[in-house]
């Protein structure tokens, strides 16, 4: 049974029943096999989970492969962000990284083979050809013309493939299955192409290239994996990947379950989208916090461990789902309220002079890090006689449910006294530019003794000193698409249509408290009153950079 008390799924009752039934020696194997062609996204971390997850509670490995059997897509820097995404999220791979490549010359044994038993030809129609005779749903294919060639005459004919005799599209090695197959993918399915590219890591060394369907269950079974997990669409590739772990001489029978994939609603979770976005520049970058890859939500500020529970949250099932991108964001939020450090940070600044604040005093006032955990300790907030709030905090009229300063009002300044505004300075244009205030020093950590006749005190602001505090960027995100289902456009249209135009507000003139001087990059802070912020990597002493991860409530309304 499963060690640890993650939840269960349909997919660990089978492993469940499967060693309770002694299967496999008791070994639990299971991959993560990405295509380098892109950077991770947040659906690929609920793969991640699975097949890592279900390792490590059932002391087995988890093995990473690149599925690079595409010799024209794949890049470098796909691998190592990939790498460092499946790292970051907290799991180790089993030994050293794999690459369907790596099994390039086995696998061209285990197609001579298929050929020796009659079960694979060398078809010479062309690719048209092939997808004609294939037929679709209604129609049955039709056998090519050469699909009855003899073993010897296969054995000639894929010799001259892999050595360069013949041109792309001229010939394909295909499995001799069934063309009246109801399964569209048992119709002699291709199982090699010529493609005479150089591969990342074969060099020129081939200008033939297995198939995805062909590579995938033999890299399975070479590896020993025996739960291969993947997602729903290749529930019809199952039996031919089932028969190509009967028909070829391997040393393991892995098994294929299928899940549901995740989808998430205002996004879109598929590569080759996100590489639009990035190619086209509707993002700047791949890492951009408005992205849902995995690079993205680092730099938005979200934690691994909050990835994690959102992914378990999400569950394993078969059922095709969109699930709330406010799930996403209430894990986040759940995790940086427990564990971020707050401080203050005013966004948009407008002064305040202390008139009774003697010109050069200063005082180090003391904050607690958390407010609910004094184990995180205090911190020293400077407060002098100018300070910054924030424009919303201030009214020159109000009600009483507005629970911020206005004239002639009180309120306290977060950690620090309480002030009364007593006027205001505005420019030319009738725009406040200042609001002159006065304090009571009797009000540090002490509620005003005698409240008669100076009205209620209205509430607690946040601000910074004027002299001290540091001048900050905070960048702000708003969804990256307007309509929950941005895949969903009209006719001839693209979910490129569905972009947010507004995804990013950059306020520049922003001021935090001095303590965060020299912060890290991806250090989380909750800014108190404001929301969730990390430090962007792109941030530097002189002008440190914040990207707003989450506000501190949910503000998007529920899907229905
Ligand atoms: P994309 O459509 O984004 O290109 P993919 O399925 O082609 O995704 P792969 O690199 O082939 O991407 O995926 C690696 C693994 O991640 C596969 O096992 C795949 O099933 C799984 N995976 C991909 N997308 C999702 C998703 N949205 N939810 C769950 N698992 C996913
Ligand atoms: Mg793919």
């Amino acid at each position: 049974m499963s060690e640890t008390k993650a939840p269960s799924n349909f997919i660990r009752q089978i492993i469940d029943r499967d060693l309770a039934e002694g299967k496999n020696d008791g070994r639990v194997v299971t991959r993560f096999p990405p295509e380098p062609n892109g950077y991770l996204h947040i659906g690929h971390a609920k793969s991640i989970c699975l097949n890592f997850g279900i390792a490590e509670s059932y002391n087995g490995n988890c093995n990473l492969r690149f599925d690079d059997t595409n010799p024209e897509k794949e890049e470098e820097e796909y691998i190592q962000s990939i790498e460092r995404d499946v790292q970051w999220l907290g799991f180790q791979w089993s030994g050293d990284v794999r690459f369907a490549s790596n099994y390039f010359d086995r696998l061209y044994e285990l197609a001579v083979g298929l050929i020796k038993k009659g079960l694979a030809y060398v078809d010479s129609l062309s690719p048209e050809q092939i997808a004609e005779y294939r037929g679709n749903f209604t129609t049955p294919g039709k056998d090519s013309p050469y699909r009855g060639r003899s073993v010897e005459e296969n054995l000639a004919l894929f010799e001259k493939m892999r050595a360069g005799e013949l041109d792309e599209g001229e010939a394909v090695l295909r499995a001799r299955i069934d063309m009246q197959s109801p399964n569209l993918t048992l119709r002699d399915p291709i199982l090699y192409r010529i493609r005479k590219k150089v591969h990342h890591q074969t060099g020129d060394k081939w200008v033939i290239y297995p198939m995805y369907d062909f590579t995938h269950p033999l890299s399975d079974a070479i590896e020993g994996v025996t739960h291969s997990l993947c997602t729903l669409e290749f529930e019809e590739h199952r039996p031919f990947y089932d028969w190509v772990v009967a028909n070829t001489d391997v040393e393991a029978a892995p098994r294929q379950y299928e899940f549901a994939r995740l989808n998430l609603n205002y996004t879109v979770t598929s590569k080759r989208k996100l590489k639009q976005l990035v190619d086209e520049g509707h993002v700047q970058s791949w890492d951009d916090p408005r992205m849902p890859t995995i690079s993205g939500l680092r730099r938005r500020g979200y934690t691994p461990a909050s990835i994690r529970t959102f992914c378990e949250s999400v569950g394993v099932s078969r059922a095709d789902s969109v699930v709330d991108m406010g799930m996403l964001e209430a894990a986040i939020r759940d995790d940086l309220n427990q564990h971020a450090p707050r401080a203050m940070c005013v966004l948009n600044p407008l002064k305040v002079v202390i008139e009774n604040w003697p010109e050069d005093h200063e005082e180090s006032l003391t904050a607690p890090v958390h407010p609910q955990n004094e184990a995180m300790g205090t911190r020293q907030v400077p407060m002098t006689r100018e300070v910054y709030i924030d424009r919303e905090d201030f009214r020159e009229e109000a009600n009483k449910k507005f629970k911020r300063l206005v004239l002639g009002d009180r309120v306290r300044l977060r950690y620090g006294y309480v002030v009364r505004a007593t006027d205001v300075v505005k420019d030319a244009d009738g725009d406040i530019v200042e609001v002159r205030c006065s304090y009571d020093p009797e009000t540090l950590g002490k509620n005003p003794e005698n409240d008669e006749g100076q009205g209620k005190l209205r509430g607690v602001i946040h601000w910074v000193s004027a002299s001290k505090a540091l001048p900050c960027e905070v960048r702000q995100y708003d969804r990256l698409f307007l309509t929950a289902n941005p895949n969903k456009t009209g006719e001839g249209g693209s979910f490129l249509d569905n972009i947010n135009p507004d995804s990013l507000r950059v306020l520049d003139q922003c001021l935090v408290e001095p303590g965060l001087r020299g912060v890290l990059a991806e250090t989380r802070y909750q800014f108190e009153r404001e929301g969730y912020f990390c430090v962007d990597p792109s941030s530097t002493d002189d002008k440190l950079v914040f990207n707003q991860t989450v506000g501190l409530r949910e503000s998007w309304p529920r899907q229905d």
